[in-house]
């Protein structure tokens, strides 16, 4: 107790000399968002006063978000409005802006993205001043955005369409269980393997995640590895990739179907929409919509891809229905139909 009493108080020591030396602070004067090329968002954090270095600056990166912390620097006008500038194109990659002085002289940044982005591909760069072209000194972040479905299109391939058809869970994952002790997991791979009969007698080539009760990945992975292995089953030249899940809910009461795409993949929505209308066509469930989410599989698959719950296999009536073998036939031709549509109406751009 006492030594940590004394490491405390001569951290304490080093920052208070630290500070005394420290010179006066930056004071922020714009942030101007932009896209850089195709693949690169920059926003660029413009200050004057103080000197920023490298280690006053610190950063945390998320697939929808990022959040900078910088020492020794003020908010200045950027904590207000006029002082964000964001460019049309960038527009659509940010959601939001939040700039607040968090401690005394020691500013936040949150920047919340509309789209997914890389958090691996991002870097941070320090820019003096240039006096010539009348610029402040810059924190230049350079944020790579996720090559979504939508960059994608299957012109660039020929031959038979490819369907990845994932049933969710599976082996040492059971997913949701029902009131009676039907597996989701169960009900997945059931009506897979029935769409996947349907799709190949319309033509085309169906690569499942699994066949069978097992881990695609390995028993007791974590769920990134898990879910990793499922997006690694599709080929690169996958036309579709389709996951079936089952919902669930502590009350037995919630009921009906959804689908999801990744909240900005355009080709994932239409998708998307047509599951589910395919899905209310069956006229069975509830319908609870179409959704955007960052499941995983949905947000690392290189081709369109979409999630479907099925319907809820923690209410009674669902998981009857769910465990039908007449109404997986159902749930596996709606798939089909929703798949047919996708190619036969307005194809492909
Ligand atoms: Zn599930």
């Amino acid at each position: 107790m006492l030594k940590k009493f004394l490491t405390c108080f001569s951290l304490l020591l080093v920052l208070t000399c630290a500070a005394t030396v420290q010179a006066k602070p930056a004071e922020l004067t714009g942030i101007n968002a932009y896209e850089l090329d195709k693949e690169t968002m920059r926003i660029e954090i413009s200050y004057r006063g103080g000197r920023l270095n490298d280690s006053d600056i610190s950063s945390d990166f998320s697939l929808e978000s990022m959040r900078l912390e910088i020492d020794n620097a003020l908010p200045g006008r950027v904590s207000r409005v006029s002082g964000i500038q964001i460019q049309p194109a960038a527009k659509s990659l940010i959601d939001k802006i939040f700039v607040n002085e968090t401690q005394k002289k020691h500013t936040s940044i949150q920047i919340n993205f509309n789209s997914i982005m890389e958090s691996g591909g991002s870097t941070i760069n320090l820019e003096p001043a240039n006096r010539a072209e009348k610029k402040d000194a810059r924190i230049i972040i350079d944020v790579k955005k996720f090559v979504a479905q939508d960059n994608w299109s299957s012109e660039n391939f020929s031959g038979e369409k490819i369907i990845v058809l994932d049933p969710g869970h599976g082996g040492s994952d059971a997913g949701a269980i029902g009131p009676t002790g039907v597996t989701e997991k169960s009900v997945s791979l059931a009506v897979s393997l029935k769409a996947q009969k349907l799709l190949a007698a319309s033509g085309y080539q169906v690569v499942m995640t699994r066949t069978t009760d097992v881990d695609v990945a390995a028993p007791g992975v974590s769920d990134a590895t898990e879910l990793q292995a499922r997006v690694d089953k599709a080929p690169p030249n996958a036309a579709l990739f389709i996951s079936v899940h089952c919902n669930a809910f502590s009350n037995g009461k919630a009921n009906g179907m959804e689908t999801y795409h990744a909240p900005t993949a355009v080709k994932g929505a239409r998708l998307a929409r047509l599951l589910n209308e395919e899905l209310e066509r069956l006229g069975g469930l509830n319908n609870r919509g179409v959704k955007a989410a960052r499941f995983y599989v949905m947000t690392h698959s290189k081709c369109p891809a979409s999630l479907i719950e099925l319907g809820f296999i923690t209410n009674p009536r669902e998981e009857k229905l769910l465990a039908s073998d007449d109404y997986q036939q159902k749930l596996a031709q709606a798939i089909t139909n929703a798949v047919n549509r996708y190619f036969n109406q307005g194809g492909f751009d």
